[in-house]
């Protein structure tokens, strides 16, 4: 007779249900036999990587028998000059999920608190859920996030606060007065993490850049990765800013070498190819307008979205009107995990793409 191994795992692991990721254009190949699939499901850049990036990926790979520089010096002198940070205020990760990790084994006990909202992005309460310690959900406003709910819903139990801005999966987004509003309410003893996976994306002129507030709010954890706008997310690569205690206490948990040479090395030399996020900004702004433009001729409501994805309301249950895209080709991102059944979340892809997927949009809801 086995073991019962679940009965030797923590409490927080026995309750755990793993992160669902966007389904793979290779498994969907393999499972229907299919090609030419398009994949706009994990919000990833679909201008391809930065000419440069590659470069220095190319001329890393003949270092891959040595261990990456533990400390990620030309990156983080890369961010410095680019965000105009202190080295002692940054912390690397394999992206920016390892940096929310590291957070919570940081600072959570079992049983502490963790508020954040509903429609939140999935990564918190599985992170929570791993330390053994308590989510908080509040209700949304708008799909948003309801600040003040927030701000009701710590205890003296709080120790962590997650806000995405913009949010995953909703696209909605706080702007400046509001959040700052909120952090002057927070409590100094609950660590705030301001999670600015899609921050490069948004061009209005009222959102706030979480890394300009770091000075005045020393709970303040800000977070960025460079899968997104950057264009790197297979190489897996983002980081933290925070105060410099806040800072050496997350490299305590850090494991030596969590980010690969290849990603260091294609993130700091992204960092200098500027005219790459211009362009990764401006392709979004026109496909998000195409794809708004295309659900409305449907019919169609969504969710006005700040980041590289809209979140459509397809007014039926939205997991067969998933699988009907699969067999045409199209990965989309259904939100049931999220409790919201009827919704799918599409990332923005390149112009033909997002004809295609409006297209077979079309075709599948006639059915
Ligand atoms: C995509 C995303 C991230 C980034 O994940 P990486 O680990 O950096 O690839 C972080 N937070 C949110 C809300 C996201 O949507």
């Amino acid at each position: 007779m086995s073991c019962d191994f679940m009965a030797l795992a923590t409490p927080g692991v026995q309750g755990l249900h793993p992160y669902e990721a966007g389904k793979p254009v290779e498994e969907l190949e393999r499972e229907l036999g299919i090609s030419n699939i398009i994949k706009l499901a994990s919000n990833e850049n679909p201008l391809g990587p930065s000419a440069m990036a590659m470069a220095a990926v190319e001329s890393a790979l003949s270092e891959s028998t040595r261990y990456p520089d533990s400390n990620g010096f030309g990156l983080k002198r890369a961010l410095r000059q680019y965000y105009g940070l202190a080295a002692d205020q940054l912390t690397l990760g394999n992206g920016s999920n390892d940096v929310l990790e590291l957070i919570t084994r940081a600072f959570l006990n079992p049983d502490d608190e963790v508020v954040f909202s509903e429609y939140a992005f999935a990564v918190y309460p599985i992170l929570t859920q791993a330390c053994s310690a308590k989510a908080v959900i509040t209700p949304a406003r708008d799909y948003g996030h309801n600040l003040q709910a927030m701000a009701e819903a710590i205890s003296d139990k709080t120790r962590l606060l997650f806000i995405a801005n913009p949010n995953n999966p909703t696209g909605t987004a706080l702007m400046r007065e509001e959040l700052v509003a909120f952090l002057d309410s927070v409590p100094q003893t609950v660590i705030v993490v301001l999670d600015e996976a899609y921050t490069e994306y948004v061009e209005s002129a009222d959102f706030p850049d979480g890394l300009e507030l770091l000075p005045q709010y020393p709970n303040l954890i800000v977070t960025r990765t460079f899968s997104k706008a950057w264009g790197l997310a297979g190489l897996r690569v983002g980081f933290a800013a925070a105060n410099p205690e806040i800072t050496d206490l997350l490299n305590r948990v850090r494991q030596p070498f969590n980010v690969s040479h290849l990603a260091l090395a294609a993130a700091e030399a992204v960092l200098s190819d500027h005219d790459y996020l211009k362009r990764s900004v401006d392709l979004n702004r026109d496909g998000m307008q195409q794809l708004e433009e295309g659900l409305k001729l449907q019919g169609l409501g969504f969710i006005p979205s700040y980041g590289n994805f809209v979140t459509v309301d397809v007014a039926r249950p939205a997991q067969p009107v998933f699988e009907a895209l699969l067999h045409e080709g199209v990965i989309v991102r259904p939100l049931a995990p999220y409790r919201m059944p009827q919704h799918l979340r599409i990332s923005i892809g390149l112009p033909e793409e997002n004809d295609r997927f409006l297209r077979a949009l079309r075709q599948v809801l006639a059915c």
